[in-house]
């Protein structure tokens, strides 16, 4: 689950770290409040940036200063009339402008292979990342924390250092290993500053001096472990969440939308991606992943059923299902009430084995719907009735 950066921000706050102070806004007016405030505060200009799930927002002028209240009224205005990357601006972050000296990036990462958490520095920061990646990767230092000690103080400075940051050695030192607890406090994939900025700060006698501080954030959550965090949960952005994915997860479907012309309808996670297969070697290719899991009762299978249908490219409907938890006739019974209730007519085919098959076909073979004896029949009949829509 991606989070939006004020709310990674508030997570980066609660370890400790530097942020400076924001407010997020719905509209220019409040915007221009917030801006009031903070040029009240002592700030020179204030930054107003678009609160989308995307990177680069910079770069589509979703990234802006101002310098007067009236102004900061107007940025904001033209950021929430944006769309960037295909999402509308829905509200703005506005906070005291940085005077960026130096621009860092530095994160800490799940790396997979080797189960470990891996923190991860360039001094080329405020750039994307990937594209220093990609041309070169030499710049880019990487260190693994310990699963068991965590991030060592001595790994910290060495990144400290190597990210030039050894006049900030102290601050640079409790980021890097905010950063790591802070994966680990709220088991994230991904904690991301970029830019982690050196900057100025003028202080009430007027003396300049520099310091660090996380101007952007990125974290994402596992989805995996969100259980062990309820309160995290309100963080979801309903905004930004593909509706099939939100439809899919609020009724404990296990859905992945893939860019084919077959409905599968499944249950267990393996037999879908071998159904995925089949129906692949029989030609065709699958519209989605779905599994309805175990047990699953007639609602949940009209549930899925709606779900499939709303994709417009799917002509053809495969069912297969293997009971054992689940009943064939309550699937059976879910296909016919969808069927009563489906928006468009799309052939499909349904092969219930185990549990119940035999009232299952009882109840299928009344309904005149079309089944299948063994899977590979089930793909080949799916298939050529996705082909026949297709012509
Ligand atoms: P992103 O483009 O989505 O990653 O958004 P960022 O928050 O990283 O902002 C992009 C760039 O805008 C940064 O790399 C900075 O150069 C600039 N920027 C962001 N915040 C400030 C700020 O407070 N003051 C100044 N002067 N520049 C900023
Ligand atoms: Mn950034």
């Amino acid at each position: 689950m991606k989070i939006q950066e004020a709310d990674a921000k508030s997570l980066l706050v609660a370890q400790g770290l530097p942020v400076p102070p924001w407010e997020v806004a719905h509209t220019a007016v409040e915007a221009r409040v917030a801006a009031e405030r903070f040029l009240s505060e002592g700030a020179q200009q204030v930054v107003i940036k678009a609160q989308v799930l995307v990177g680069g927002r910079g770069k589509a002028g979703g990234v802006k200063l101002a310098g007067f209240a009236e102004q900061a009224e107007l940025v904001a205005q033209s950021i929430l009339d944006l769309e960037i990357k295909g999402i509308p601006v829905r509200k703005v972050l506005v906070g005291p402008a940085a005077d960026i000296v130096q621009e860092v990036y530095l994160s800490a990462v799940l790396d997979r292979a080797s189960r470990k958490i891996l923190l991860m520095g360039s001094a080329e920061g405020g750039v994307e990342i990937e594209q220093v990646a990609a041309e070169r990767p030499d710049a880019i230092v990487t260190i693994h924390a310990d699963p068991l000690l965590g991030l060592q103080p001595y790994q910290a400075r060495e990144m400290a250092f190597r990210l030039g940051l050894g006049a900030h050695l102290k601050d640079a030192v409790a980021i890097a290993t905010g950063l790591v607890r802070t994966m680990r406090a709220y088991d994230a994939d991904l904690v991301e500053i970029n830019p982690l900025a050196i900057v100025n700060d003028i202080g009430v006698d007027g003396l300049v001096t520099q310091r660090l501080q996380c101007l952007d954030a990125k974290i994402t959550l596992d989805d995996s472990a969100l259980y062990r965090h309820p309160e995290l949960e309100a963080l979801r952005d309903p905004d930004e969440e593909d509706p099939a994915d939100k439809e899919a997860r609020e009724a404990g479907l296990t859905f992945i939308k893939l860019d084919g012309t077959i409905g599968c309808m499944v249950n267990g996670a393996g037999l879908a991606m071998t159904t995925m297969d089949l129906v692949k070697r029989a030609g065709g290719e699958p519209a989605n992943f779905l599994d309805i899991g175990g047990g699953a009762r007639a609602d949940k299978v009209a549930e899925a059923m709606r779900l499939i249908l709303a994709d417009p490219k799917v002509n053809a409907i495969l069912v297969n299902i293997f009971g054992g938890i689940t009943r064939g006739d309550e699937v059976a019974k879910g296909l016919i009430e969808a069927r009563a209730q489906q928006s468009r007519d799309v052939p499909m085919v349904v092969r219930i084995v185990g549990t119940n098959a035999a009232e299952a076909a009882i109840l299928l073979e009344e309904a005149q719907f079309v089944t299948a004896a063994t899977l590979d029949d089930a793909a080949a009949q799916a298939v050529a009735a996705s082909k026949a829509g297709a012509a």
